[in-house]
């Protein structure tokens, strides 16, 4: 027995306690690395959400996103990442995040970027960059990324330690979601994100920003100005712009106050189904007419840039009178002077304005409501004239005809892109609740259709499962991020892509004219001409989804039925139409020029 050691009970004890003593020290000293931080401080502040692609240096960011039970969504082209990024935050009031690499991956973005500051929708792109201490050596992809994207964000900035991340964070997500949203930039240094800080005790987390932002509205005097021009007018028009769809409670209190006042309304493209299309004060097939001749336009959260022909002649009235309800006070006067400028909530200002006018209701027998519903009426006939014809190729109109009726027996979220094919989809397409519709928007951007639907696909997944999304695109709007058919794949989103494809951007030429084309193809192809008929069907099948291709009105009808029976995956409805189809006749072009 010699000299073993009995070891007593309290020895057991103490030597326990000892090494909890060590457990608990070697925690509250839990090393760090700045792409650990980073995440925890994103998935703190409400994060969700991050699209991206990775390599050096955010692999790890992206790594760690996961672990902190953020939903990473790995894509194929920065450029449809940030335009996922920006869609979701548009669609879930919560901002989304885009990672990129450094230089090229980041310089990718800044289309998305304005896109996102153009149309106020708010987002986070976090770029990888050069080692702070290789900078201006020639590091690797070294590019002045934060000044780069200053231009098209609201804000731009670096943490250049660890414990800063945490206030960088909080700061992007403020800047990007309150007063006006739009996209923010966040430089991540590549040492930055390896470096290793020994105790996260020594990093200040800044608590959760809420994600409402506070709501101002007007005072009461400048409310009853505003009253008092509303109950003058002889020929009002409400138009209702996409800020009345981010404001919380716009779109139900938007709806209260059409009700109340019958005033004939409009939507822009971002503005549809705050006011449901089908309610029968919407004078949409008379827009031109509308905006023509009224002598008041209450403006709800639009701007009166060219969408709506700068508010100028020959579009508008020279002597129209605009009540502008804007979150944004620099945004009121610009191109037509504010007659009264409401500076506040959307929503909240129209509650306010309501109940100032005291149950005022515009006269639905006027001069004004009978001239605007002849007018409506006058042109639903000349569409219908074209949506009856069926003839082969299809035109818009007719193709248009079967998803119309598709998504009025469905809830569709609805993304729109392309020439003739959102022009003419804005008005064959009903929106019945707001924010189901995305397009080209502010900065028409071409390309933004399947970054969007991913969004759009994740949104309804996980927030709104009965909603089908829908994407009709031109065959050229459609090149610009067709990969991206991949990432649909890859993420089991069963998203139905209609391509109304008529083989060019505007048009192109059909397959017989092709054949004539002879010499060099660089000097004898019309620039306007991609390849004729283009199975973009046989694509989608290729990378793993389902593809058809159609011609005629009952094939596109049976298509949209059998694509959402596949439940998984993408299917993409190749619809060939005419490469002659144009839009009913306008008496403007749709870019009016500035004569003043
Ligand atoms: P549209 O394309 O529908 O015309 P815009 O994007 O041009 O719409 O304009 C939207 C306007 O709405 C912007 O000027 C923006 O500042 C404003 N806005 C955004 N959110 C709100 C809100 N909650 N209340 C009031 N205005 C808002
Ligand atoms: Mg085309």
């Amino acid at each position: 027995m010699g000299d073993f050691k009995v070891i007593k009970n309290t020895d057991m004890a103490d030597e326990m306690r000892q090494d909890a003593i060590e457990f608990s020290l070697k925690r509250s000293r839990k090393t760090m690395d700045g792409a650990n931080i980073l995440a925890k401080c994103l998935k703190q502040q409400g994060v969700e959400y991050m699209f991206g692609i990775v390599g050096f240096p955010i692999i790890e960011v992206g790594m760690a996103a996961q672990a902190h039970g953020i939903k990473y969504v790995g894509c194929r082209n920065e450029q449809s990442a940030c335009y996922a990024a920006q869609a979701m935050g548009y669609l879930t009031g919560k901002p989304a995040v885009c990672l990129v690499v450094s230089g090229p991956g980041m310089l990718h973005t800044i289309a998305g970027l304005a896109n996102a500051t153009l149309n106020c929708w708010p987002m986070i792109c976090i770029g990888g960059s050069t080692d702070m201490d290789q900078e201006s050596r020639g590091g690797f992809q070294e590019f002045p990324q934060v000044e780069s994207a200053r231009l098209s964000c609201k804000y731009a900035s670096r943490p250049t330690t660890l414990q800063a991340i945490p206030v960088h964070v909080e700061k992007a997500m403020r800047m990007c979601i309150y007063g006006r949203p739009g996209a923010v930039y966040l430089d991540m240094p590549g040492n930055l994100v390896l470096s290793r800080i020994e105790n996260e005790s020594d990093i200040s987390y800044v608590s959760p920003l809420p994600l409402n932002p506070p709501v101002s509205v007007p005072p009461q005097g400048i409310l009853a100005q505003a009253a008092v021009v509303i109950k003058q007018a002889q020929r009002p028009l409400l138009i209702v712009g996409k800020g009345s769809a981010w404001s919380e409670r716009g779109p139900t209190q938007l709806t209260q106050f059409a009700t109340s006042t019958q005033l004939p309304f409009l939507a822009t493209p971002g503005g549809k189904g705050v006011i449901s299309d089908l309610n029968p004060l919407s004078v949409a097939p008379a827009r031109s007419l509308a905006i023509k001749e009224a002598d008041l336009i209450i403006l709800a959260g639009a701007r009166l840039n060219w969408i709506l022909h700068f508010g100028l002649p020959p579009r508008f009235d020279k002597n129209v009178k605009v009540i502008q309800i804007d979150i944004c006070a620099e945004e009121f006067n610009q191109n037509v002077a504010s007659t009264v400028p409401l500076l506040g909530d959307v929503g909240e200002t129209v509650e306010l304005l309501r109940r100032e006018l005291d149950g005022f209701t515009f006269n639905k027998s006027s001069e004004w409501f009978r001239k605007l519903i002849a007018n409506s009426d006058k042109n639903r006939t000349v569409v219908q004239r074209m949506t009856d014809d069926h003839t082969l190729p299809l035109n818009y109109y007719a193709a248009y005809d079967p998803i119309r009726e598709f998504i009025l027996k469905n809830d569709v979220l609805i993304v729109n892109e392309g020439a003739n094919t959102m022009d003419i989809g804005r008005t064959m397409m009903p929106n019945v609740i707001p924010r189901r519709r995305l397009d080209a928007g502010t900065f028409g951007t071409m390309g933004v259709g399947l970054g969007y639907a991913m969004a759009a696909g994740f949104y309804c997944r996980d927030y709104s499962p009965a909603t089908k999304v829908l994407v009709v695109q031109g065959d050229s709007a459609f090149g610009f991020s067709g990969m991206e058919l991949e990432t649909i794949v890859r993420y089991e989103l069963p998203i139905v892509t209609v391509i109304l494809n008529n083989s060019g951007i505007y048009r192109g030429i059909g397959p017989e004219d092709w054949k004539c084309i002879e010499g060099d193809k660089t000097t004898n192809v019309p620039v306007l001409s991609l390849s004729p008929e283009c199975r973009y069907d046989k694509m989608c099948e290729a990378l793993g989804g389902h593809g058809l291709l159609v011609h005629s009105v009952p094939e596109i009808r049976r298509a949209l039925n059998e694509a959402y029976n596949y439940k998984s995956g993408p299917t993409l409805i190749n619809v060939i139409i005419a490469t002659e189809s144009e839009r009913k006749a306008q008496e403007h072009n749709w870019l009016t020029r500035s004569k003043v």
